[in-house]
């Protein structure tokens, strides 16, 4: 070595040593006394100090920390320990995007910013290994860096041959994957994942609760190259991955989304906008034609109720999910995406396509680490966010499990293989099913129509049926509508653009914390006990049927609150109560509106209660369907009103049912006197 790199080493080393003395001393014994491992560096700080010191530690980073360390032992309190030199807060030319590594930052310093996909469990992992030669009993040490273990091929006095391990360093490692967040991503393009080792006290348990799947971190590393392995041979193929130097929780929550002066203030006049309600709806998918109620409950879903501890502890989520049930091709999916493409922390996923546990967690093999893995699922990634579920019917057995959990308890717990975990899913919901027989049946009970189990169903807060039954005046509506969309796309922009939309949505959740005014209060109290207390009119056992549960009154008091929150109020009023009853009182009636009695009955929507009408629809069809056997297609009326009369059906009620079914577009009269069913 020339004396002018021993110079320039030795330059290094004091100017970090000058450093620490001058700004760190302070910190340095704090981290000495409470024992810890590793001295967290400002890279900032480190910057102002001295440039030449961060642009070699940049350059490389390697033989940059173990200078550092070296200096670090020259002070004297730290001259027995062996501490780890960590950077935080690199500059934001720094930060890479996941997508944006090459090979040309390979072996540099950069910063990274991601939600964590997976995490493995900790390993400990060979880093050395002593060998010993047999013969003349030199040691040996060996770098590990691969998979399989490196072995010395000659000793110093020329034996080659077997070596005998005589020592190993340990270092318990865990291997994370960080995936780039969805607001980092161009639109649609599939999120970018990085492998990241974390070692050291970086895997520490109190630093493991900190990097379980699902939050959001920073993670400044060293970017090195791994080869893949290809069936037992190396390749010339490499996979590059990350050596963690620090890893921190990032505070960009997603209601953390920047606001400026001037945004806070547009939100502001915004807020004062006495159609600002109405605005916002028509901002939700405006290509959609209709579904005005379904829009505006979404709406009331972005701002969200308030999530509440009690005094006992106890947690209400403020969250509102909602699921909606329909009929093939009413643009339930087009609605899912649209809502996951301005929410803020959106994310959609279909039941069908997440194989796994895409959607909430599941364990999977590491093949880096040879163990166990915990991986994050949608809604666990989507947390404190929004997550779109298409097909939520057809989600995976083990996920069904988990979805209870979440969407109560916001959480999901995985204990799989050794890992054991709870992860935070404070995620609302927005689903889709497709009804199991095709189509949606108002006669029978949701529980049995959509394949799901009924205590998840009642977990919805919302519920909206969609049926698609043909009726003229609103079918032109719809193609006009629909064909405006491919003449004049530019009719069909959202009224406030999403970007704002984000912002205002943003700036309501994080201020505003609605509480109930007693006005408020009364309403909502008296809508729940008048419908509880209803009796069936003509129920003949006597037994009144509970309508609504505890359940819809907190998802009432969750809508309410959304509600002010949409005007940037921090008390509910009397209108917002009002609201969420017209909009729960619309729900219900759809799915759990007794038709015969006109009654509200949430056992309806869950257990699927023999309403009085739905067992003569029932019988009806039934008749119409032996009658067809007879007749083929094409039924005679009188035919179907003489069998009816024979079960028992009174003239009037038979005409209205066949109305109804007609109505409904079960039934059709292809000619006068001639019934039909319509084809499913
Ligand atoms: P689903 O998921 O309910 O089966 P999709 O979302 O796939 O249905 O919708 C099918 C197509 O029909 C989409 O292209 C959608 O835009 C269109 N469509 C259906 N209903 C409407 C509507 N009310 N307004 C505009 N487009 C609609
Ligand atoms: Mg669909």
């Amino acid at each position: 070595m020339d004396s002018k790199a021993i110079s320039f080493e030795e330059g290094i080393i004091e100017k970090f040593e000058e450093f620490i003395s001058k700004q760190y001393l302070v910190e340095l014994s704090r981290v000495i006394n409470e024992g810890r491992h590793s001295l967290v560096i400002d890279f900032r700080e480190l910057d102002k100090f001295d440039p030449e010191l961060t642009d070699f530690l940049l350059e490389s980073p390697e033989d940059a920390i173990k200078l550092f360390q070296t200096a670090l032992r020259r002070i004297e309190m730290a001259s027995e320990v062996q501490l780890n030199i960590r950077f935080c807060n690199l500059p934001e030319n720094l930060r890479i995007l996941i997508r944006d590594i090459r090979s040309k930052h390979i072996n540099k310093l950069i910063s990274i910013e991601g939600l964590i996909r997976q995490a493995s469990d900790v390993r400990p992992v060979s880093t050395v290994i002593t060998f010993e030669c047999p013969v003349c009993g030199t040691q040996i040490d060996m770098k590990q860096t691969e998979n399989t273990v490196k072995e010395p091929t000659m000793c110093s006095c020329g034996r080659k041959g077997r070596f005998k391990l005589v020592d190993k360093k340990l270092v318990d490692t865990q291997r994370i994957v960080v995936e780039e967040s969805p607001e980092q991503l161009l639109t649609e393009a599939q999120p970018r994942r990085l492998s990241i080792f974390l070692t050291e006290d970086l895997v520490e348990p109190k630093i493991e609760k900190k990097t379980s799947p699902g939050t959001r971190v920073v993670v400044t590393g060293i970017i090195k190259e791994i080869p893949i392995v290809d069936r037992g041979s190396k390749s010339t193929r490499f996979d590059l991955i990350m050596q963690a130097n620090n890893i921190e929780p990032s505070e960009k929550e997603f209601e953390d989304l920047e606001l400026t002066p001037e945004d806070k203030k547009i939100i502001k006049e915004m807020s004062q906008d006495p159609l600002i309600d109405k605005k916002l709806i028509n901002s939700i998918a405006p290509s959609i034609f209709g579904y005005e109620s379904i829009k505006e409950a979404i709406v009331l879903q972005l701002f969200g109720g308030v999530k509440t501890e009690r005094p006992d502890k106890t947690k209400v989520r403020g969250d509102i999910h909602i699921l909606l049930v329909g009929d093939p091709g009413v643009a339930k999916s087009q609605m899912l995406k649209y809502v996951a493409s301005i929410a803020p922390k959106a994310r959609y996923v279909s039941g069908k396509g997440a194989s796994g546990a895409g959607l909430t967690a599941s364990v999977v093999k590491d093949e880096f680490l040879r163990g166990w893995s915990l991986e994050a699922g949608a809604i666990v990634l989507a947390n404190k966010g929004i997550c779109c579920v298409d097909e939520i019917d057809k989600m995976e057995k083990e996920d069904r499990v988990a979805m209870h959990e979440a969407m109560e308890q916001q959480t999901i717990t995985i204990a799989k293989a050794n890992i054991h975990s709870t992860l935070k899913a404070e995620t609302t919901i927005l689903a889709a099913a497709n009804p199991k027989l095709g189509r949606f049946d108002p006669y029978i009970a949701i529980a049995d129509q959509i394949d799901m189990p009924p205590t998840l169903i009642s977990r919805f807060d919302l519920i909206f049926p969609i049926r698609d039954i043909p009726n003229k005046e609103k079918d032109e509506k719809l193609a006009d509508h629909i064909l405006s969309s491919f003449s004049k796309p530019e009719e069909l922009v959202p009224e406030i653009a999403p970007e704002i939309m984000r912002k205002y949505i943003a700036y309501a959740k994080r201020y505003c914390k609605p509480k109930l005014s007693s006005d408020a209060m009364l309403e909502i109290k008296s809508f729940f006990v008048n419908l509880r207390s209803q009796r069936k009119k003509g129920e003949e056992e006597g037994i009144r049927p509970i309508p609504i549960s505890a359940r819809q009154l907190e998802a009432m008091v969750r809508l309410a609150q959304a509600s002010a929150r949409i005007r940037l109020s921090n008390v509910v009023e009397g209108k917002d109560a009002r609201r969420a009853i017209r909009i729960m009182r619309y729900c219900l009636q759809k799915v759990g509106m007794d038709t015969e009695t006109g009654e509200l009955d949430i056992d309806r929507i869950v257990t699927g209660i023999t309403t009085s009408q739905r067992s003569r629809i029932i019988m009806m069809r039934e008749i119409i369907r032996e009658l067809e056997a007879k007749y083929g297609a094409n039924v005679p009326l009188a035919d179907v009103i003489d069998a009816a009369k024979e079960k028992g059906l009174e003239e009037s009620k038979i005409e209205e049912i066949i109305e109804k079914m007609k109505r409904e577009g079960e039934l059709f009269e292809p000619k006068h006197g001639v019934l039909r069913r319509m084809p499913r």
